[in-house]
């Protein structure tokens, strides 16, 4: 790792790799094998004691100069790509689990995460979701058997920050793996590496991307935990460094075995647009900011839970560890204004599920991404029926303050009396 600064090093790391002609993009791929003119080449390469490639599915030139970016971008050792976030996680459960574990999951993890620790507990392993926000609630769930604690940075939609620090001094002398999902805030504003996660989780689909026009996730190890201390590592994956280990499970079985794999197509849109992620991050944050000041002001509005107002329960923890508070929030409208009268009015804005994207988009939380939860657990996660959350783009403030003042000015409701 060289020490130039994080946009400059993703801007120069393909070239600095080698490229053909001095090209300063890591060519797309797209062959699925690769020839060798013997067969002890091509076993050298199977058994993992030669680099090269063997099949798609688990590596790919595109995707292994991806992996390289983000394994600066977030300070680790090592990377492996997915198709998805979702992959990328249930890929990490996969490898690195058996029936008897236990997990420790912060209660306020995106709904389909959620969804997923679900599904991993019906198969044989116990998970426990706590309140993450306070590292005793994470202490007090802690077991013999416990193996993994898994938080992310700012939840979505309520925007509550976990107990960053406090759970990774849980988790180091405990020789559990802190895995941190840094979606929400991208390596840009934050490194989990920097509170002693071993894994940390991006779904470049959101940030890193950035333009909404390609799905990806990614698995990076900080090389902070030593894997000679886990308990399921088959021998054959216990090669050279123990703290490079975690990841061979992880692209054997995830990839190989699951098939979860990047396209080089999207890899090469996710590593264009990773160029520009500090940029829009910068952007990004500044809106979201004057944005949800302008709401917290309004008499329609009700609650705004944005990490960089002063009201906000985790606001000096945020200042603390990020660059800047995201671009993600969320706001309750006063009592008798209608969230979908509010939505419907916007012209800017755009009304859709994705977050991370270079444009502003928006939805009402409760009927779509934390429907199917029903209202007890949507109760239990401070989710509001009137909740709207928001994830802010890149375009100018002055035209999204306009948009949303507009559309509070169109719903026909009193506002607070
Ligand atoms: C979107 C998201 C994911 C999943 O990423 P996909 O690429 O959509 O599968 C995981 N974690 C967080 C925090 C997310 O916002």
């Amino acid at each position: 790792m060289n020490n130039q600064g994080f946009t400059t090093t993703i801007l120069h790391g393909d070239r600095r790799r080698g490229t053909e002609f001095g090209a300063t993009h890591a060519p797309i791929h797209p062959s699925v094998a690769f020839g060798y003119e013997t067969a002890n080449d091509l076993v050298r390469v199977f058994q993992g004691d030669a680099p090269g490639y063997v099949y798609g599915r688990q590596h790919n030139p595109t995707v292994t100069a991806l992996e390289a970016k983000v394994t600066a971008m977030e300070d680790g050792t090592a990377t492996v790509c997915f198709a998805t976030g979702m992959a990328a996680i249930a890929a990490m459960l996969w490898a690195l689990l058996k029936r008897g574990d236990h997990v420790v999951v912060s209660s306020f993890v995106f709904g389909n995460t959620n969804s997923l620790f679900t599904t991993l507990s019906e198969l044989g392993c116990d998970v426990t979701f706590v309140d993450a926000t306070a590292a005793a609630n994470v202490e007090a769930a802690l077991r013999p058997e416990t193996r993994m604690v898994f938080v992310e940075t700012i939840a979505n939609p309520r925007t509550q920050i976990a107990d960053l620090e406090g759970i990774g001094r849980l988790c180091t002398p405990r020789n559990i793996v802190y895995v941190v999902d840094n979606t929400m805030t991208s390596p840009a504003l934050f490194r989990p590496r920097t509170v002693g996660a071993g894994l940390v989780i991006n779904a470049l689909t959101k940030y890193i991307g950035g333009h909404g026009n390609a799905l990806g996730g990614a698995i990076t190890a900080t090389g902070l935990y030593d894997w000679a201390k886990y308990p399921h590592i088959h021998a054959s994956y216990k090669k050279g460094d123990s703290r490079t280990w975690g990841l061979t499970p992880i692209r054997k079985k995830g990839l190989r075995d699951a098939g979860g794999t990047l396209a080089a197509n999207a890899a090469h849109a996710i590593a264009v647009g990773a160029e520009t992620l500090v940029l829009r991050m910068e952007r990004t944050c500044s809106n979201a900011l004057a944005v949800a000041r302008f709401l917290a002001a309004h008499p329609k509005v009700g609650k705004v839970h944005h990490p960089g107002l002063p009201g906000h329960a985790q606001h000096a923890r945020a200042a603390r560890l990020f660059k800047g508070y995201g671009g993600l929030f969320a706001f309750e409208l006063a009592a008798g204004v209608g969230c979908f009268e509010l939505l419907d009015a916007l012209k800017v804005v755009i009304l859709s599920s994705n977050l991370g994207d270079t444009r502003t988009l928006a939805l009402p939380a409760a009927h779509t991404i934390f429907f199917e939860m029903g209202a007890e657990r949507r109760a239990s996660m401070g989710i509001a029926d009137s909740l709207i959350r928001v994830s802010i783009g890149i375009e100018d403030e002055a035209d999204l303050i306009e948009d949303f003042a507009q559309a509070l000015e169109a719903c026909k409701s009193p506002g607070k009396t």
